[in-house]
């Protein structure tokens, strides 16, 4: 280990809120699946930025997009239009099928945008008292980091002196359908949930419960916001994982592979009504539809569709979760994924699941525990069959070990 690591990494420590445990690399270079460290180690980066990155780090095409519209022109604000944002706006509307669309930057951002705009959607269209909006959310969810959605959260580390709260929230179990039936009240505007569970662990709801979700939010004129910031835009195999489930949301989150990882981008997707009762003055934000992240995102979801990524990450999805499921070790108990979202839930007696990201990390795999006993294993979805196998096989040397 060179000086410098142990510079940059003690340097963050004393200036910086350590809101962050990261494995102890130092990151400097980046391109498709690889990754490097300032001491010129490659690795193969099996987190992708929580899914930002599914397009590969430093994607010629976006890198290009990006350079070319930051010496044009950069931030106009929305008080005036752009040359990009109609353009933005018209091909995700055209590859989602959805009518309208409200950029953002954070995930976050998107969820808040969502609540607030299914809010206003409710008392405006539905006829829900004012002040009485109820939106239903899952248990083990997790929606980013602002004090609005912190505040449903059921995770203590993520709520624990940071409240008082929002009021308006109910959370009921995921993937149980019959306690969103008994949730559902009057004055129910949205039920907002993930498709698969990624932060908890990549957990996968048992299947039928999304087509029975669809039902009863339809029978009860219930707004279905599915946050697809990490699920979209390819990562299990499909444009939307709700395609896996054969229904559609009336409200999608979209937002990490949005930019590629170049920039933070985010979107609000949803039919004419909800984004429909937002007026001028109602919500914004200064850097939201900027023709910068207008270009980069234009570029970003483009390259996924015209180099196939999509398909890429159902082949490559599947062949490592075939991978996984063959070795056979001791230390897991279970495998599971769909698409290139992939999670190895280790034994509690197996020891933590940090250790053996430590472990892989010196065998040149990055990857990051969660929640204790899940190693989660998420690509670029640009990674080939050999890759795979070469990720597999570090992965079976590394679980057949025993750090309890
Ligand atoms: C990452 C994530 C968010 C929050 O996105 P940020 O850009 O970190 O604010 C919201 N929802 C889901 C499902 C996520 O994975």
């Amino acid at each position: 280990m060179s000086s410098s690591v142990i510079d940059f990494v003690a340097t963050e420590a004393r200036f910086g809120a350590h809101n962050y445990a990261p494995i102890g690399v130092v990151l400097s270079r980046g391109q498709g699946v690889w990754v490097w460290d300032t001491d010129g180690n490659r690795y193969l980066d099996c987190l992708s930025a929580y899914s930002a990155v599914s397009q590969g780090h430093c994607h010629p095409k976006i890198l290009a997009a990006m350079v070319e519209q930051a010496h044009r022109l950069t931030l106009t604000s929305r008080a005036f239009h752009n040359d990009q944002l109609a353009l933005f706006y018209e091909e995700i509307a055209a590859l989602t099928g959805s009518h309208k669309v409200l950029p953002m930057n954070s995930g976050a951002e998107a969820v808040e945008s969502a609540v607030k705009s299914v809010r206003k959607w409710g008392y405006e269209v539905k006829g829900v008292p004012d002040g009485q909006a109820e939106i239903i959310v899952c248990a083990n969810n997790f929606h980013g980091r602002t004090l609005g959605i912190v505040g449903f959260s059921t995770d203590p580390e993520t709520r624990t002196h940071f409240g008082p709260f929002a009021p308006g929230f109910r959370i009921i179990p995921f993937g149980d359908a019959a306690a969103l039936e008994e949730a559902i009240t009057p004055n129910t505007v949205a039920f907002l949930v993930e498709p698969i569970q990624g932060e908890a662990g990549v957990i996968i709801p048992p299947a039928g419960y999304f087509a029975k979700v669809r039902e009863l939010c339809t029978a009860n004129n219930v707004m279905l916001v599915l946050d697809e910031i990490q699920t979209g835009l390819g990562r299990t195999g499909k444009l939307l994982a709700e395609q896996h489930e054969g229904i559609e949301a009336d409200v999608t989150l979209l937002g990490k592979a949005l930019s590629g990882g170049f920039y933070p981008v985010s979107a609000v997707l949803s039919n004419n009504d909800v984004l429909g009762t937002l007026r001028p003055g109602q919500h914004g934000s200064t850097f939201g539809g900027n023709p910068l992240a207008c270009a980069v995102a234009r570029a970003a979801v483009r390259v996924l569709v015209e180099e196939g990524m999509i398909e890429n990450a159902a082949r490559q999805g599947a062949r490592f979760l075939e991978g996984l499921k063959d070795i056979r070790a001791n230390t897991i108990r279970e495998v599971r994924g769909r698409g290139l979202m992939l999670a190895v839930e280790l034994h509690p007696a197996a020891g933590r699941a940090r250790r053996y990201c430590e472990a892989l990390q010196g065998k040149g795999i990055l990857a990051k525990d969660t929640h204790e006993h899940t190693i989660r294993i998420a690509p670029p979805l640009v990674i080939t069959s050999d890759q795979v196998d070469w990720a597999l096989e570090r992965l079976a040397t590394t679980l057949t070990q025993d750090f309890s």
